[in-house]
């Protein structure tokens, strides 16, 4: 019951995510009654219902007809399931996410029971908006090559505050962030703005920031290169791209984050245990 609860407020939160990116990418403010994309008619609140709109509209517009992008309902049950699963991660591994979290958070508000309490909805929460920003940057990278500051830099302020709360040491938080924004900012002088664009060094430093370890940083960067080969290959492969052609880079990172932030630890130890 409580798993239904939360896939229906990860659609809802999917919902405004579409939102997020439809007036950021027209550069029109956040308030307002949201307007169909094509005709500008105000939409009625039976409209906007995360996937039911989509499925009784058969993917139209009420008013003019016009096709609704595939984006929405996508977008909305991505969100629903990536919230889904951050719940099922944090209550199946309640040792590794809320250890040192929990006895950090008890000393600084005095109550073990309440950080007992708190600590694993926090983590919950913490996965949820840290994936619900990769989800947006995934999408802009994606369909317009771009990562805009609007998402990324208040993503890394809110990151930051999540993570502190959470007890995480903040000096491996910070060589971590350094270490993201370096790596992407080198690459980017080196090559002058042609192997990445200077969204990616800001994305580089959001992802240190989430992850809160080099280690960690270090597994994400490694998932999004193979990531980027594979698909790179497949699209050739396919003669969908030439070898010449783009792959915008910032949307492995956005996936491969995701995937750090579940099972990075996990990966980490795996590797080094093949090697010795
Ligand atoms: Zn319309």
């Amino acid at each position: 019951m409580i798993e239904l609860f939360i896939f229906i407020f990860g659609l809802c939160i999917g919902s405004f995510l579409n939102v997020v990116i439809l007036r950021i990418k027209d550069g029109k403010s956040l308030r307002g009654r949201s307007q169909c994309p094509a005709c500008g008619q105000q939409l009625r609140w039976y409209h906007n219902i995360p996937i039911f709109s989509f499925l009784f509209l058969h993917g139209r517009c009420a008013f003019c007809k016009a096709k609704i992008s595939w984006q929405y309902p996508l977008v909305e049950l991505v969100s629903g399931f990536l919230w889904l699963i951050g719940y099922w991660h944090v209550i199946a591994n309640p040792d590794f996410y809320q250890g040192e979290a929990i006895s950090k958070m008890a000393t600084g508000i005095a109550s073990l029971a309440l950080a007992m309490t708190l600590v694993p909805w926090l983590q919950v929460l913490t996965f949820g908006v840290f994936a619900s920003f990769l989800l947006v940057l995934f999408v802009f990278d994606l369909r317009w090559y771009i990562l805009p500051d609007e998402i990324t830099l208040p993503a890394i302020a809110v990151a930051l505050a999540l993570n502190l709360i959470l007890g995480k040491n903040w000096q491996a938080l910070l060589l971590a962030t350094a270490l993201g924004a370096v790596w992407f900012g080198a690459q980017y002088l080196i090559s002058r703005g042609k192997w990445v664009g200077d969204g990616d060094i800001r994305l580089g430093a959001l992802i240190g920031v989430m992850m809160a370890s080099w280690q960690g940083l270090l597994v994400v960067f490694f998932i999004a290169y193979i990531l980027g080969s594979l698909v790179g290959v497949g699209l050739i492969l396919a003669r969908r791209r030439n070898m010449s052609s783009q792959l915008p880079f910032g949307t492995f990172l956005a996936v491969a984050a995701i995937i750090g932030l579940l099972w990075g630890q996990n990966l980490w130890d795996w590797y080094w245990g093949i090697l010795w």
